[in-house]
């Protein structure tokens, strides 16, 4: 069958036998719009049904969660783990705890990650797990009780060689820490199993801040490239989370103005750069939301809508909170505006649409499964020490990240060059991360 032929059938199937997962669709098609350059090339791929396996999850699990809340009232929730793809290795993925979680999301998450992993150089293969409990206003003993609930099914199914989660929305240091704590109970066993450990007991210096400054470091590169710098720049960026915070935290450290932050319900602006020690004890102590920052920020402004963040004026555009929270219109503002680069950091948080408005304008676009690969990478990083049983500095492990965020951005603009479409660095992202699998999928056999 031709390239094109193939792709359409192959997209029409996932759509049929994954019904109403619309995330995962959109996904699929990302990526599936981008290869007819590659099996042109590659026929043998064709032959061994690689697409018609690379969009196929190698094992989907789906479970109850039941849970006590603080009145004694019993709970269920339901607990996800789609383990994607393990060409290249264990597989690896967050595990994200949010009331919208549903297996399209999850799906679209694990295939995302298949390709991110596989730009990182590392030996990974890709997976996502998670539940719709919500972690918002629950108390610190109720997520507790969830989260040992949620592991005592899922450590049936995980372990340090075969499937190794970390966190994502709704899941930080707090939960990784739960989530631990019963995987040692139940297998009396104290292995990396988990990332993002805290740093007394196998955590990776550097791992919190690194899907924030890899995103920035490949910011840097980019711009680097066109013989410019961060310093003086404007730079919006979404979210208040993980990601969002040190993203901002790098922008500042390298001169740049960070001027807004949002959660789900509005964002702030501050006209003169967010003070990012005031946000992190709101978000990451005192679990507040967004808005109160003004009170204590008088010039400081909130606006309730997430989505207004992009018509805040900017240089730089980073999305960093969920998926298609940057729609046409607003990319649209973004290119009127000035906006030279957008990149990343949450994964898919660009509408295809959107995309669209940046490839036909001369504002370059970084795709979040290149530029938010620093925090796996580091991930990965972290099975490395603890399979030495060793902790590397922090200096060590910034520089690592450093040089794997440069070298994908060298990758992907090489990829994109090759394929004939230089510039397009989702083609680029997409082929890159794609050729390492397809080959591996191919040498390993049909399994
Ligand atoms: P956090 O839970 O720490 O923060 C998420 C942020 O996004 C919060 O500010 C949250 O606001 C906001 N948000 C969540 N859902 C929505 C929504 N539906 N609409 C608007 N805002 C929303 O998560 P992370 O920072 O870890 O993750 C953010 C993004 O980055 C996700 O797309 C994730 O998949 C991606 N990512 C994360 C990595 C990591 O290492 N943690 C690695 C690579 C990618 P609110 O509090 O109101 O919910």
């Amino acid at each position: 069958m031709a390239p094109h032929a193939l792709i359409d059938t192959v997209y029409e199937k996932v759509v049929q036998r994954n019904a109403g997962e619309l995330e995962f669709h959109q996904a699929v098609k990302e990526v599936l719009d981008t290869l007819a350059p590659v099996l042109d090339r590659r026929p043998e791929y064709v032959r061994a049904g690689i697409l018609e396996r690379f969009v196929e999850p190698e094992r989907q699990l789906i479970f109850r969660i039941p849970w006590q809340d603080d009145q004694g009232q019993c709970r269920v929730n339901r607990g996800f783990r789609v383990q994607f793809n393990s060409a290249l290795g264990p597989f690896k993925g967050g595990l994200r705890f949010h009331p919208s979680v549903y297996l399209g999301i999850i799906k679209f998450l694990g295939f995302e990650q298949v390709l991110k992993n596989s730009l990182t150089g590392l030996t990974m293969g890709g997976g996502e797990g998670g539940s719709d409990f919500d972690p918002k206003g629950k108390s610190d003993g109720e997520v507790m009780r969830f989260c040992q609930s949620f592991m005592t099914e899922l450590q049936h199914h995980i372990g340090p060689d075969t499937d190794i989660p970390a966190g994502d929305i709704g899941v930080g240091s707090r939960e990784i820490g739960y989530l631990f704590g019963q995987y040692k109970r139940m297998r009396n066993e104290f292995t990396g199993v988990l990332t993002g450990k805290g740093l007394d007991w196998g955590g990776s210096l550097m791992r919190t801040e690194a899907t924030g400054y890899g995103l920035v470091y490949m910011v840097q590169e980019a711009l680097q490239a066109q013989g410019k710098g961060l310093d003086g720049l404007t730079v919006s960026v979404s979210g208040a989370g993980h990601v969002a915070l040190y993203a901002a935290e790098k922008i500042q450290q390298l001169g740049g103005k960070v001027v807004t932050l949002s959660d789900s319900s509005g964002f702030i602006y501050d006209p003169d750069g967010i003070k990012l020690d005031t946000v992190k004890r709101l978000k990451e102590v005192q679990r507040q939301r967004i808005r109160a920052y003004v009170t204590s920020h008088k010039k400081a402004r909130y606006y309730e809508g997430c989505r207004g963040v992009w018509g805040v004026a900017c240089d730089v555009a980073l999305p960093c909170a969920t998926q298609n929270e940057l729609d046409e219109n607003s990319a649209r503002t973004l290119v009127e505006q000035g906006c030279t680069v957008v990149g990343e950091g949450a994964n898919m948080p660009t509408t295809p649409e959107a995309i669209a408005v940046f490839h036909g304008s001369d504002t370059l676009f970084l795709p979040g499964k290149a530029a938010n690969a620093g925090g796996v990478a580091v991930s990965g990083l972290e099975m490395v020490q603890n399979s030495q049983r060793l902790s590397w500095t922090l200096e060590k492990a910034d520089k690592e990240l450093k040089t794997i965020m440069k070298r994908i951005y060298h990758d992907i603009r090489q990829a994109a060059r090759e394929y004939g479409c230089p510039g397009n660095l989702v083609l680029g992202a997409n082929i890159a991360g794609f050729v390492k699998v397809a080959d591996t999928m191919l040498a390993q056999g049909i399994v």
